[in-house]
C-alpha cells in the first residue's frame, strides 16, 4: 500500500511553537508564521498577532519550540 504523506509546513523557517497563555495558563501549540490572529482554546484571549512575518505573542510566552 503506498503512502500519502501530508505536507504541514509550507516553508523551511516556519514552525509550531508551544506557548502558555498569560490569562490563565493553557498550553497548546500555535504556528509561529500565522497570518491569522490565534485565540487562546480555553479563555478566548488573543495569544498571537499576525505581522506579514513571524508572528507575534500578545498576551502569552513561548514554552518551547516544537520543530
Ligand atoms: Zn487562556
Amino acid at each position: 500500500m503506498a503512502k500519502k504523506r501530508k505536507i504541514l509546513i509550507p516553508e523551511p523557517r516556519s514552525k509550531f511553537i508551544r506557548v502558555k497563555c498569560n490569562v490563565c495558563g493553557n498550553e497548546q501549540p500555535v504556528f509561529d508564521h500565522a497570518t491569522f490572529p490565534v485565540r487562546c482554546l480555553v479563555c478566548g484571549t488573543v495569544i498571537v498577532q499576525p505581522t506579514g512575518g513571524k508572528a507575534k505573542l500578545v498576551n502569552a510566552e513561548t514554552v518551547r519550540v516544537l520543530g
